[in-house]
């Protein structure tokens, strides 16, 4: 089975008087093959973080499937969980937590055992080791980042999905997450991006669907997409 397979994924939004008021989703069908290094490319408004927000659980669709491994999300949450890890967008974090704290509780929500927690080297491997005892909300917005995917990460998931990961951060934390992500892919997770740089898709990527409008407008592999464009 694929990593990831969409079929017929439709979002609709709602206002607050239950009318439709966008629809960001129309018919998406999507397959990602396991160990691919993934990017969904397109322009603010597309509906990338609409499609990365469903699968990990916080929007719901409105029709069509989503599958991992070939477990449907909705019919097993329990295990599609285990088998996926979201870096969302926002700087949300845990103010009153320590890094090593929230990568702990992070841990035992996922049910991993004490035994089989990394979390000192998954701090080392995202550079926060040093900060691994201050409290969140003292972090750097780049040390925060770095958190969110560190916290993706506890119960080893085989596909790790990041919504626009270098979006706003500097040179340096954009380089050194480029080469973490590529040497998870390495390792054999799934990785899938959003990104709205043609140039972090085709630095990273091997395959590549382009969004725009709620549509897959295109989805091949990186050589052969950008010898199109
Ligand atoms: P992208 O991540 O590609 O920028 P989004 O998935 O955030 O795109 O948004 C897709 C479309 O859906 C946009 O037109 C956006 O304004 C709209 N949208 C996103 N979230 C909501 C929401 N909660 N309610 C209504 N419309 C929304
Ligand atoms: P912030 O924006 O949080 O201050 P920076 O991007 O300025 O983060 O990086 C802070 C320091 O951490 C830099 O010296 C950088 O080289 C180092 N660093 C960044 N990523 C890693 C990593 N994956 N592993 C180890 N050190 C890193």
């Amino acid at each position: 089975a694929n990593a990831i397979e969409l079929k017929g994924l439709e979002k609709i939004y709602r206002g607050t008087d239950g009318q439709p008021s966008k629809q960001a989703l129309k018919g998406i069908d999507l397959e990602v093959p396991r160990g691919s290094f993934f990017a969904l490319l397109g322009p603010n408004g597309a509906g990338k973080s609409t499609l990365i927000n469903i699968l990990a659980g916080l929007v719901v669709k409105s029709a069509g499937s989503v599958s991992l491994f070939g477990i449907d999300i909705e019919r097993n949450p329990r295990r599609a969980r285990l088998a996926i890890g979201v870096v969302p967008q926002e700087l949300n974090f845990d103010p009153f937590f320590t890094a090593r704290e929230a990568l702990e509780l992070q841990a035992g929500l996922y049910g991993v055992p004490r035994s089989q927690r990394r979390t000192e080297e998954i701090l080392a491997a995202v550079g926060l080791l040093d900060k691994a005892d201050a409290y969140a909300r003292l972090l750097s917005g780049g040390m925060r980042r770095r958190l969110l995917v560190a916290k993706a990460l506890v119960h080893s998931p085989p596909v790790v999905i990041l919504d626009e990961p270098t979006a706003g951060v500097d040179v340096e934390l954009r380089r050194s997450l480029w080469a973490y992500m590529r040497q998870l892919n390495a390792q054999g997770v799934t990785v899938v991006l959003t990104t709205h740089y043609l140039e972090e898709a085709e630095q990273l990527c091997d395959r590549i669907a382009i969004i725009n409008h709620g549509e897959v407008v295109a989805c091949d592999t990186k050589d052969t997409l950008i010898r199109r464009l």
